[in-house]
């Protein structure tokens, strides 16, 4: 972990926005998934980054972990979607409506497939998003993207791994598009060592490497059913 070139001590500042849902029985399974979807608002220099935009009706959520930052959205300077599924995107547009200075990013092979209210910019491994890097993370979708915040070692994952009950887990196979695409980019996840690992699905673990290590040494393949 390099320092930051102020020499200060790194630290970020993030807000959380959480919601919870529910997958109805069929989809992911016969029961129904109960899960808590989360999105974040991160103060950058040169304005505020959120990170996945949830279900639907999570921008008032979104709006007060902006308020939290100590700005408004016409401060968000970026919108980044980790992948195209349903509960990351689904507030993208009436956040997209209240932010309208702000760019818009998705994995190159996904973004296609998002509908959004204006051009979204595809983004690969190495893309530089203000402090953040992008770390491409195929498997769950194609076109899944990591961001990396190398002064603090923080790692915003979106699904490419959840938390739950104090373990890293997989998500369900169901909504994986290829497993073993899936494994290598938790492979190269748990190689980077992240400091800190903030979940799309799951509460920030105490020892995320120490997880990650647990998951991939492991059987236990994906959460138990009903779970996430
Ligand atoms: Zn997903």
């Amino acid at each position: 972990m390099s320092e930051p070139a102020n020499g200060g001590n790194a630290r970020l500042d993030v807000e959380e926005t959480v919601r919870e849902t529910v997958v109805p029985a069929g989809i992911a399974g016969p029961e129904p998934l109960a899960m808590n979807v989360r999105c974040y608002a991160v103060a950058q220099p040169a304005g505020i980054v959120i990170i996945d935009t949830g279900i639907a009706d999570t921008e008032a959520g979104i709006a007060a972990a902006v308020r939290a930052l100590g700005g408004t959205f016409d401060d968000v300077r970026d919108i980044v979607l980790t992948h195209l599924h349903p509960d990351h995107i689904g507030s993208l547009s009436a956040v997209a409506a209240r932010a309208p200075l702000a760019a818009i990013y998705a994995g190159g092979a996904d973004a296609p497939d998002i509908r959004a209210p204006h051009a979204i910019t595809p983004i690969s491994e190495g893309t530089a998003i203000q402090d953040f890097n992008v770390l491409a993370t195929p498997g769950h979708t194609e076109g899944h993207v990591s961001l990396f915040h190398e002064p603090t070692g923080t790692l915003f994952i979106g699904d490419a791994a959840a938390s739950d009950q104090g373990d890293v887990v997989r998500g369900p196979e169901v909504f994986t598009a290829d497993a073993g695409r899936a494994e290598e980019s938790l492979e190269r996840i748990a190689d980077l060592g992240p400091a800190r690992i903030l979940f799309a699905h799951g509460a920030e673990l105490e020892d995320p490497a120490d997880a990650l290590a647990r998951l991939i040494g492991g059987p236990g393949p994906h959460p138990p059913a009903g779970r996430l």
